[in-house]
């Protein structure tokens, strides 16, 4: 027997038609790639992603073909998502910071057919066109003014497409089981693998992100994603604010933090989402310059680990709270948050922080467990560290075109490749990455814990944490330390601010000073890059063991 519901598939079209219909004035603010603030509003936005979807159908593009974006959060950008997905066709976000190698590597891989870029990555692309055969039309996102000075054979003009082409155009009608978008993840071991998300999963995850204790948004909020639509979605806000009909602020490609803080002012942004490393940047600015945050009142932060100074300078500060959040591009992104339960939430400030620090619990539907490298389950005390395997309706359960194989275990848990703990509130805790976890006379010493406690030191701008070879205990910790612009400190400084913070045997062995760290293509430490900059880097303790 069959239910007697609707049969209603779950699309993403569907999310701005709703949008348009309920909350069509509401605005969405861009900081253009061209300079100025540009308006619309979600009606418009409908509207004109409709014209783009008729004037992709005239180029040829149908359902499962690949469109890619190379662009930053834009109301533009938005247009393009919702005309790609529409009709059927495949968003393919594409990550600027990557080098142009990987870059035509997954341009190849998805063979994507149009190509939708900003002003900004002209340059990258005019260099490498030749390497990327399967790509029939480039669209820039700009108008007849901005084509002025572009010099790119064929290229279109995206005004031009919105401007020629109806808005007559139906959206939707194919199962929610399509593919809507593809993201490649940064590919840290070989090449990247794409994640290809359907609606289905992109809509679920839109629906439970909109819960209370996920993101919460609500049409009270003016909403700012600094995190990129081109890394994981921007955690899904492209979707969840159109669905809620909360205000929209796009910055564009201005994220350092006087272009985020006058934004965040002039607009009334209540809620921001970003990596670590921009808060940090916008404290920074603050600081610096007296500024102060006069609307805003949530920041979801994730990507990697939140440093406490980053809660404590939002929290004691600016009166900000700050929910951390874990995710991956194979989770659509959003796996836990950490906003408190009720028995936290009774606790005290100080202690509710150490939960704040953590990654948090799964909201419905993402299933979490911790297994050793047996497979076997480990129980969730807060101490045990183990592989931390999820799955759920918006996990991945393959790679684009089956890259990697099998990735499941026999009960269809993927394993995230992160080392982790659970305790007994269900709060997960990220350890490290499996790779990076150091292996210290056969225990595990969290490289991400030392760094955190270190970037709690005054004098710090950007502190890692790898392991060095060692003849007795395999690996010891070094800590390295970017120090802020005109600072000096001595070794003995960092230990001492560590001391009675982490075990005494987690104490690095060694603290380099360093002129930079290097941060990936999705904003995150590069420890692969640092450990082969690091290569002949010897241990003083190591020295002193092997002539002992
Ligand atoms: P990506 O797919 O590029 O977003 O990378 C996902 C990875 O980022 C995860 O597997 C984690 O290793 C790391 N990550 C994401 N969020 C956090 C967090 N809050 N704390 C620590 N690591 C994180």
């Amino acid at each position: 027997m069959q239910g007697r519901m609707q049969d209603w598939p779950l699309t993403v079209d569907r999310i701005l038609d709703h949008a348009k219909a309920w909350h069509g004035g509401i605005e969405v603010v861009s900081r253009s790639v061209e300079g100025p603030i540009v308006r619309t509003t979600y009606a418009q936005i409908h509207d004109r992603a409709k014209r783009l979807s008729n004037a992709l159908k005239a180029l040829g593009v149908g359902k499962g073909d690949r469109v890619a974006t190379l662009a930053w959060n834009t109301g533009r950008h938005v247009e393009a998502w919702y005309g790609i997905m529409g009709i059927g066709a495949v968003c393919h976000t594409l990550n600027p910071r990557l080098f142009p190698e990987q870059l035509c590597y997954i341009i190849n891989h998805a063979e994507d057919k149009v190509l939708f870029t900003d002003l900004t990555f002209l340059p990258i692309l005019l260099a490498n066109r030749a390497n990327m055969p399967t790509v029939k039309h480039f669209v820039v996102m700009t108008d007849r003014e901005g084509m002025k000075g572009v010099d790119f054979p064929g290229a279109l003009c995206f005004e031009d497409l919105v401007e020629q082409n109806s808005a007559d155009c139906a959206w939707g009608g194919f199962e929610e089981t399509l593919p809507a978008g593809l993201c490649y993840t940064s590919g840290t071991t070989g090449n990247p693998k794409g994640v290809l998300y359907t609606h289905r999963s992109n809509f679920l995850h839109t629906l439970v992100t909109m819960g209370r204790d996920v993101m919460g948004l609500s049409a009270t909020d003016v909403v700012l994603p600094v995190v990129p639509m081109f890394h994981a979605n921007a955690w899904g806000i492209a979707f969840s604010a159109p669905a809620v009909g909360a205000k929209l602020v796009m910055p564009g490609q201005k994220l350092d933090g006087a272009s985020v803080h006058e934004l965040l002012e002039t607009e009334g942004v209540t809620f921001s989402a970003a990596v670590p490393t921009v808060w940090q940047m916008l404290l920074n600015h603050l600081r610096e310059t007296k500024g102060k945050l006069t609307t805003l009142k949530r920041v979801v932060i994730g990507g990697s680990a939140v440093p406490e100074a980053i809660v404590r300078g939002f929290r004691d500060e600016f009166g900000v709270s700050v929910t951390h959040a874990w995710g991956m591009t194979e989770t659509s992104p959003l796996g836990t948050l950490a906003n408190p339960t009720r028995a936290i939430a009774m606790m005290s400030d100080e202690e509710q922080l150490r939960f704040t620090l953590k990654q948090g619990r799964p909201p419905v539907s993402v299933e979490l467990k911790l297994v050793n490298d047996a497979g076997e389950r480990l129980p969730h005390d807060g101490t045990t560290f183990g592989r931390l395997m999820v799955r759920g309706p918006f996990v991945v359960g393959e790679y684009f075109k089956g890259d990697g194989g099998e990735i499941l275990d026999e009960e269809g848990y993927f394993d995230t490749g992160d080392v982790a703990t659970i305790d007994e509130f269900g709060f997960m805790q990220i350890t490290d990455r499996a790779k990076d976890v150091i292996k210290s006379g056969g225990e595990w010493i969290s490289s991400i814990e030392i760094e955190n406690i270190a970037m709690g030191h005054p004098k710090a701008a950007l502190c890692a944490v790898i392991g060095a070879a060692h003849p007795k205990w395999d690996e010891r910790p070094v800590l390295l330390v970017k120090l802020k612009e005109g600072q000096a400190a001595t070794k003995e400084e960092f230990l001492q601010h560590l001391e009675g913070k982490i075990a005494r045997w987690w104490t690095p062995d060694d603290v380099v000073f360093v002129d930079d760290i290097p941060l990936g293509a999705t904003g995150k430490i590069d420890k692969k890059l640092i450990r082969q900059r690091m290569e002949g880097y010897v241990l003083p303790t190591a020295r002193q063991a092997a002539t002992a």
